[in-house]
């Protein structure tokens, strides 16, 4: 693995970077995480990441042993350690050429195994900064496949959607799935048949030139790609809507896309066996992304080539 990690502020390789087997993060998911990436090499939405970092501890009752600015501090330090790590990908998509990755988890820490989170000890902070394994170019040009999992009689996803912890079986099965489909993306349905998220993204459709997706009390994360797309909805004049969106209605829907940091605004062009309108990214999509890679930057340097699709 290529990458630099720091553990509690010591920098190490990646092929280097061990935490205790007693750490209730490898035992028990006892941890909460953000993934936060670098356009041109600084930090994007990182005041939202540290919010949301923060809203997860509380959550889960975790007290995080470094206030925010030394969370920024070390994220830097991390990112400036790898910043020639990245080996070229030949099928990258451009903007995404020479970035990088920090994965910040925060673990209860370590003691003797036990359910009881009085047995922690100490926090745990691992950053793990690796060069950014975005989708293809080739994705955003012809659009992904997502597979729905879950829904009325199977087990419920566990856990509190709201607060990104480690615990992460019931999307690591549901991607398996998706896998086994062929699908690039796995959608997680509610009791009810509703779309909610997805494994590790958030869902919008299209209809009608307006865009739809679930509210926040669908049992969803915040995510904060889809906040900054909300937001640029409303600059452009789209219409967003948050509201329920049943499996059918994403069927139906005229376009679709995904949302997460790492993959920005990435259409989905078949959901399960079905075609999403004419089974290539929409022009609202299309639009969205655009106006995302110009907020976002990256691309803008000299060595690059243009932000676009
Ligand atoms: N939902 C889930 C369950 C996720 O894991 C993620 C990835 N963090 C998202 C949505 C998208 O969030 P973001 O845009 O902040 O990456």
């Amino acid at each position: 693995m290529n990458g630099i990690v720091s553990i509690d502020g010591i920098l190490v390789p990646a092929g280097e970077a061990r935490v205790s087997v007693f750490d209730r993060g490898f035992l028990f998911g006892d941890s909460v995480y953000e993934v936060v990436r670098t356009y041109d090499l600084a930090l994007f939405e990182m005041g939202l990441h540290l919010a949301r970092l923060a809203s997860s501890a509380g959550r889960i009752g975790l007290r995080l042993p470094w206030m925010a600015d030394r969370f920024d501090r070390e994220v830097r330090r991390v990112v400036e350690a790898a910043r020639d790590i990245a080996t070229p990908d030949p099928a990258a998509a451009p903007w995404n050429l020479g970035e990088c990755t920090v994965r910040i988890v925060v673990t209860r820490g370590s003691g003797e195994p036990g359910l009881d989170p009085g047995l922690a000890v100490e926090p745990t902070v691992v950053l793990i900064a690796v060069p950014l394994r975005g989708p293809p170019l080739d994705a955003y040009r012809k659009g992904i496949s997502a597979w729905p999992f879950g829904g009325p009689g199977a087990p419920p996803r566990g856990g509190d959607p709201a607060a990104k912890t480690g615990e992460h079986l019931f999307q690591v099965l549901a991607v398996r799935e998706a896998r086994d489909h062929g699908a690039q993306e796995a959608l997680v349905l509610d009791g009810a048949g509703n779309v909610t998220e997805g494994a590790s993204s958030n869902v919008f459709a299209v209809r009608d030139g307006a865009l739809e997706t679930p509210p926040l009390g669908a049992g969803i994360l915040a995510g904060v790609t889809r906040a900054v797309v909300l937001e640029i909805a409303g600059r452009l004049g789209v219409t967003a809507r948050e509201r329920p969106l049943p499996l059918a209605g994403l069927e139906s829907a005229d376009e679709a896309f995904i949302t997460s940091t790492v993959r920005e605004v990435l259409p989905v062009v078949r959901v399960g066996q079905r075609s999403i309108g004419p089974a290539v990214p929409g022009p609202v999509t299309r639009r969205i992304h655009a106006a995302f890679r110009e907020a976002a930057g990256g691309g803008h340097n000299p060595g690059k080539p243009p932000a676009s699709v």
